[in-house]
């Protein structure tokens, strides 16, 4: 089995409901066993064009799992999951219902046209950091460092709930 790391985020509706199925659904499904629930932390909503102190927070966390899915049949399992909380594509970075993201995979590096990995965007956010390294305080990210310096440097604002 691989290690995955996988971020969730979710600013509209019921918030904490959407987070706690969407765990259940991952860890329950075919292939997959959890291993880690990180604590919960709220952030502001980043846009294209940078934060917006107006719009709807965020609910952020990680959760650690082992998998026996290919990264493709597990994105798969994360965007169902996402389409069954409600989650619509319309805007880029627009406020969703429950985001989730494939972080790492084990190490591996991958780039095509449905999936990037390690995220790309993972390295430099707090909001997927902090809770990441409450539960993997030895994480790295291939290409980038240890995830304890990487959220050093991380400057978004994170509250634990
Ligand atoms: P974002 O999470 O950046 O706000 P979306 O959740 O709408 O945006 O995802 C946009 C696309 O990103 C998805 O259709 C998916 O194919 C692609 N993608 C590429 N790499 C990843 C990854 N590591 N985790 C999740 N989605 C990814
Ligand atoms: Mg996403």
């Amino acid at each position: 089995m691989t290690r995955a790391v996988i971020a969730f985020g979710a600013n509209l509706g019921d918030r904490e409901a959407a987070i706690a199925s969407a765990t259940r659904e991952i860890a329950e499904a075919e292939g997959n066993r959890l291993v880690a629930v990180s604590p919960v932390y709220e952030s502001a909503a980043v846009r294209l064009d940078g934060v917006d102190p107006d719009a709807p927070r965020y609910l952020n966390g990680v959760i650690v799992i082992e998998t026996d899915l290919e990264p493709h049949a597990l994105l798969d399992l994360l965007q169902r999951v996402e389409t069954e909380h409600g989650r619509t594509r319309e805007t880029r970075w627009g406020d969703r219902t429950l985001d989730l993201d494939l972080i790492d995979l084990g190490g591996l590096r991958l780039s095509d046209d449905r999936l990037e990995l390690p995220h790309p965007r993972a390295w430099e956010r707090a909001f997927v950091l902090q809770p990441w390294l409450d539960v993997e305080p030895d994480a790295e990210i291939a290409g980038r460092g240890p995830i304890a310096a990487l959220r050093a440097e991380a400057t978004d604002e994170v509250v634990r709930r």
